[in-house]
């Protein structure tokens, strides 16, 4: 395989990526909040072909008991692929990956919930992947505090999240499943925007300074966009409940 041709097309002089997107432009993002019934909050989101669900149960009594923590309510979350969202076939067993996921997810969003508010409770985050093209971390953080807002769970701020990566030595904004595999390093980014503190990063690759301090740079203009379509998602859930009353 010719590499150099592997990277023109993932990236041309121009700075033109393979879906037409620039280096700092986002995927098309639509949010809806208020998607399920039988749960407390939910929330869906795509980012390009990602697609993604998100539903939230609790705070509700911790069951077993024995796992109720005394002075604040247990955040559970589970990352899950359901077995239709790649082309290869997906082992219905959690895998190293999905374990791995449902742990930065919770420590993402961990941060900005009041948890303190409902010592021996349990709340739980499913999210259900149903389609990957890559940033399903980001995308389901995104969702999922969307879906934690709609539960009523007090937080500091919302949490909004982005991968960020590396195409031809050039940073780029929120990676594809093809600029993932084949891009020099990916960066997955969450923050609580308002408060401007980060609540997860990783890296995937290797990056210069100057090149993590510019992927630091993209992963916030994308924050604050998906930060003010969040808004919008929830308000207009909120402005159905009340034209419905
Ligand atoms: P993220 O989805 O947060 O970017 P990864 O970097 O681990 O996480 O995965 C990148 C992308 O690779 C996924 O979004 C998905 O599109 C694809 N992928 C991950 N695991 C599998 C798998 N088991 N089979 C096929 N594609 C996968």
């Amino acid at each position: 395989m010719n590499i150099m041709v592997e990277k023109q097309l993932l990236l041309s002089a121009e700075g033109i990526r393979i879906d037409g997107r620039r280096v700092d432009e986002l995927r098309q993002v639509k949010m809806e909040v208020g998607v399920l019934k039988n749960c407390s909050g939910s929330a869906y989101i795509e980012q390009g072909k990602t697609k993604i669900i998100v539903a939230v149960h609790g705070p509700r009594e911790a069951h077993p008991k024995h796992l109720a923590l005394p002075d604040r309510a247990l955040l559970r979350t589970r990352y899950h692929m359901a077995p239709f969202s790649t082309d290869e076939r997906k082992s219905p067993a959690p895998t190293r990956r999905e374990i791995e996921l449902t742990k930065v997810i919770r420590e993402a969003l961990e941060p900005a919930l009041l948890l303190e508010e409902f010592p021996k409770t349990t709340i739980d985050v499913f999210i259900e992947v149903l389609q990957a093209d890559a940033g399903t971390r980001s995308a389901g953080i995104t969702a999922a505090s969307l879906a934690l807002a709609e539960a009523g769970i007090p937080m500091r701020d919302l949490v909004t999240a982005v991968a960020v990566g590396k195409l031809n030595d050039r940073m780029v904004l929120d990676l594809n499943e093809e600029e993932d595999e084949h891009g020099q390093a990916d960066m997955p980014v969450a923050m609580m925007p308002s408060l401007n503190k980060i609540t997860l990063l990783q890296l995937n690759g290797r990056l210069t300074r100057d090149e993590l301090i510019e992927g630091l740079r993209l992963a916030k203009k994308g924050i604050v966009a998906l930060y003010e379509k969040q808004k919008q998602a929830l308000k207009a859930r909120f402005k159905q409940t009340l034209e419905a009353e």
